[in-house]
């Protein structure tokens, strides 16, 4: 479990994207091993006994700390981006810097989860990013994962461009961190399905994934979703093939645990009531490592309610603008068992990747 993230010099709140306490000013840099942020010293902030520095990519907004003995200059996080814009493509860099901050999100609950992360750079077929652009490259750019490496398109993270995308695809929901977390679904399957059996048992409830991706991508796009679709997956996107489903299902499980736990971080309890047409109270766990899927469901269901009721009366659309029926419960339980057997302890993880030495701050990131 993952402590609030807070000022380390006047313990307020800060949001995991900050360089600097809004309330002290002190200059904030996070350690991702720790789960903490400290105060950004030039001599490094000591921890353990290790010095830890500003990732050398700070200048485009990376908050994250480097180990002195790290092999680059760069963050865990900047080092498993394998591709990014040319150094002299600035307006590239500006949606670069916001999709890193949606890969440090979605790395962070990674770390908290436990699931292993190899990096490209020293394991074969290990994680990787590379985040390009469509608008500035003048290269086709289709966001996806092949081989342990997920490619991005920052054109998404334009909002025009993206919502437009959204409209045009019918999506409820369409986000740079929800993009991120589907590929992470197709890297994970491969990872985490590591026998026959585990393969036979996910096929039973997603699909035969030997079926043509052409012909299914094909389909996809000159009929759409099967009429009834909603009685067997969370989105339409699922429908296409076998490995759509089950990185659309992973993704869910991601923005589920994800946002249930910041809940349970902030406080939130709900109130049995006769005012409120609840039987008995529930309170939101701060953490739902080792939790039955049943209970991260039935917390989720009035979370999402909740919050729905929230943005609705804002006049927004709702935070959680699907509905997670039977099928889709045992598949959601199917990819809580295998990231419940696949955790790894946190001294592991970090035997695998984080280090990364120190190096001169500014330039382009690298
Ligand atoms: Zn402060
Ligand atoms: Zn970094």
């Amino acid at each position: 479990m993952l402590p609030v993230p807070h000022c380390p010099r006047c313990e307020r709140f800060v949001f995991l994207d900050a360089l600097r306490c809004p309330a002290c000013d002190a200059e904030l840099g996070y350690n991702i091993v720790l789960g903490r942020f400290f105060e950004v010293d030039p001599a490094g902030a000591r921890v353990d006994g290790v010095a830890w520095f500003s990732c050398s990519n700070r200048s485009w907004g990376c908050n994250w700390l480097v180990r002195e003995d790290a092999p680059s200059g760069r963050c865990f996080s900047c080092r498993l981006t394998r591709r990014r814009p040319d150094a002299d493509d600035t307006i590239a860099l500006e949606k670069l810097a916001s999709t890193e901050e949606a890969k440090r999100r979605m790395l962070l609950q990674l770390r908290d989860l436990g699931l292993p992360v190899r990096p490209w750079d020293q394991y074969e077929g290990g994680l990787g990013f590379d985040l390009i652009s469509s608008l500035s490259s003048g290269e086709r750019v289709v966001i996806g994962h092949a081989g342990g490496i997920i490619t991005i398109d920052l054109a998404e993270s334009l909002d025009d461009r993206r919502e437009a995308l959204r409209i045009r695809l019918g999506e409820p929901y369409r986000t740079m961190l929800g993009h991120l977390r589907h590929e992470i679904g197709h890297y994970f399957q491969s990872v985490l399905l590591t026998t026959e059996a585990m393969w036979e048992s996910c096929r039973a409830l997603f699909g035969d994934e030997r079926a043509s991706y052409q012909d299914a991508l094909e389909r996809h796009y000159a009929t759409g979703a099967p009429p009834g679709w909603q009685a067997t997956y969370i989105s339409e996107y699922a429908t296409m093939h076998p490995w759509e489903d089950f990185a659309e299902t992973f993704a869910h499980y991601l923005h589920i645990t994800g946002t249930l736990q910041t809940a349970g971080m902030i406080g939130i309890e709900f109130e049995a009531g006769e005012r409120n047409l609840r039987a008995a109270d529930v309170v939101l766990l701060q953490d739902y490592n080792g939790v039955s899927i049943g209970r991260i469901l039935d917390d989720w269901a009035e979370l999402a309610q909740a919050f729905n009721r929230i943005n609705r009366s804002m006049g927004l659309r709702d935070l959680y603008p699907f509905e997670i029926v039977d099928r889709v419960r045992l598949k959601l339980g199917f990819i809580h068992d295998l990231v419940e057997r696949a955790r790894i302890p946190l001294a592991e993880q970090v035997a695998i990747g984080l280090p990364p030495r120190p190096a001169a701050d500014g330039g382009a990131p690298r």
